[in-house]
């Protein structure tokens, strides 16, 4: 199959979040499977300095945005270590700014003018590059007019008309709202502008209006694509995904397995594999402890935390129950995180206060971020709502026991210890419902409890190394999704 991914992310070419390692690492899984993909990405300042090369292809197009007429070029460069092709669009006016999306914590104003521009390019670009392409694959509500350009224009014409589209959610808060004026900027007629297809209380939302134009819609976990239509999760469009149910999945993420190795990392003090966790682990333990100044001991629990410092990761319960945690047991905890300027001086004054059991670490580093992988006991995730996540599993390739939340890709990976699951041997981590302190402090409980028994310790941590949550595997079930969408379009009655 010839796939066209459309994204506004892709590793090394421009980052904030795991979009752009989805759009990385599926790519070159897809092409290992014999398919044949494509990336099409904004030309931002990062693509420039990423270090990879892009070869300039003569290709110079006009877009019509609103009332002006926006002039752009292609180039195109490589997924690093494969040979799919990544087509940067380069519009230096839009893109070659300091940040993707906005500065200093400000949108840009113009950003519905940005993603109209990129979005009518991807469609050109199939024209301009004459690429044969079974299905546009666009992600989040940056690419959102990608499936209504291709209904509404495009497919009036030859060449598009087989082209079918997946639009791929992964994380439905982000939904790029805009006042209605902005209708004018995509120069789509205002009888589209209607609550069952781009106007959302009054404003254009992109992401919507991905949602009701595709073939198919996915969401980064089977649990999230449930959880998205109750209005609890579904950030309003809950109702509108209700109505397309019938063509909503969840496929997990996968994990790029070279770089998240614990056989292989370069961050770490010690290599280990399943075989050889107890030992290997115990090294980088007392490393990680020595490196964040904690007490250097390996009779205790040391639990690790990861994350944006976000409502979302529910890192405010975590402040309720650690000063508690760090009065009255002898747990440790290494806490790598930026976000919330309140949730970082709260960690921050907890840290100071705790010294021999609290180190907290503000900021983003990723070589830190390996080592409390693989240094900590237990990894805690207590979550809001979680559309994938990521640290989970390399949690488990680690050998780091999962605390979290039942929602999301957290409920879909994690398999809480009972006597049953253990029988199983499904068992791979600890989970709980509610988002409270209680619940949270009750699993920990259990947690460290459970710590204490080697032989269930040492059984969870097993089951979770030995998992495959490659990229492998959540690309077959990409080729079956595009498949079937493919089918879907041009045999409307197949399921
Ligand atoms: P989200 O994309 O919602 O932030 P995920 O769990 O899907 O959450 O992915 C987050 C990724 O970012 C993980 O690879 C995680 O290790 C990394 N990460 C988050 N915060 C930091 C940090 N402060 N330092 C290093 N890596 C971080």
């Amino acid at each position: 199959m010839r796939i066209l991914i459309a994204t506004s992310e892709v590793v090394p070419y421009a980052k904030t979040g795991g979009l752009a390692d989805v759009c990385g690492a599926l790519p070159v899984a897809l092409a290992q499977l014999g398919h044949q993909p494509a990336v099409i990405v904004p030309g931002y300042r990062q693509a420039w300095s990423c270090g990879m090369s892009l070869e300039p292809l003569g290709i110079d197009f006009v877009i019509p945005v609103g009332s002006k007429t926006m002039a752009g070029h292609l180039l195109r460069g490589r997924l690093p270590g494969s040979e799919v092709p990544v087509y940067v669009v380069r519009q230096d006016e839009y893109y070659d700014r300091e940040g993707l999306y906005g500065e200093g914590g400000k949108d840009y104003s113009d950003n519905c003018e940005r993603f109209v521009f990129f979005s009518r390019a991807v469609l050109e670009a199939i024209r301009l590059l004459e690429l044969e392409v079974d299905l546009i694959h666009a992600n989040d509500w940056q690419t959102g007019l990608v499936p209504a350009y291709l209904k509404i224009e495009y497919q009036k014409v030859p060449r598009y008309r087989q082209v079918a589209c997946l639009f791929t959610i992964h994380n439905i808060a982000y939904q790029g709202q805009f006042w209605h004026w902005d209708m004018l900027l995509t120069g789509l007629d205002w009888r589209h502008f209607n609550w069952h297809q781009m106007e959302f209380f009054g404003k254009l939302n992109l992401l919507k209006t991905g949602i009701v134009f595709a073939d198919s819609i996915n969401t980064v976990s089977p649990r999230y694509a449930e959880e998205i239509q109750t209005p609890q999760f579904g950030a309003g469009l809950h109702g509108v995904l209700q109505y397309r149910r019938d063509v909503l999945c969840g496929i997990l993420n996968g994990i790029d397995t070279t770089v998240w190795n614990p056989a292989t990392d370069p961050h770490l003090a010690a290599h280990y594999t399943a075989e050889t966790v107890s030992q290997g682990k115990a090294r980088c333990k007392a490393a990680l402890q020595e490196e964040t100044g904690l007490p250097r001991r390996s009779d205790v629990p040391l639990a690790g935390i990861i994350s944006r410092l976000d409502r979302q990761k529910g890192l405010d319960i975590v402040a309720d129950i650690l000063p508690h945690w760090a009065a009255d047991s002898d747990m440790q905890w290494v806490i790598l995180g930026t976000g919330d300027p309140k949730l970082q001086r709260q960690l921050t004054q907890l840290a100071a206060r705790y010294p021999k059991r609290i180190a907290c670490r503000i900021g983003f580093s990723d070589p830190l971020a390996h080592r409390i992988e693989a240094g900590a006991d237990l990894f805690v995730m207590p979550s809001r709502y979680e559309p994938c996540g990521l640290n989970q599993l390399y949690s488990l390739r680690y050998g780091t026991v999962p605390v979290v939340r039942q929602t999301g890709g957290l409920a879909d990976t994690i398999v809480d210890v009972n006597q049953e699951t253990l029988a199983l041997g499904t068992a791979n981590g600890f989970s709980f419902r509610e988002d409270t302190p209680q619940a949270l402090d009750e699993t920990l409980h259990r947690a460290y409890d459970t710590y204490r028994r080697p032989d269930i310790w040492s059984q969870l941590v097993q089951t979770g190394m030995r998992q495959d949550w490659s990229w492998s595997r959540s690309a077959k079930e990409y080729v079956t999704l595009y498949e079937a969408t493919i089918r879907r379009l041009t045999s409307p009655e197949a399921p």
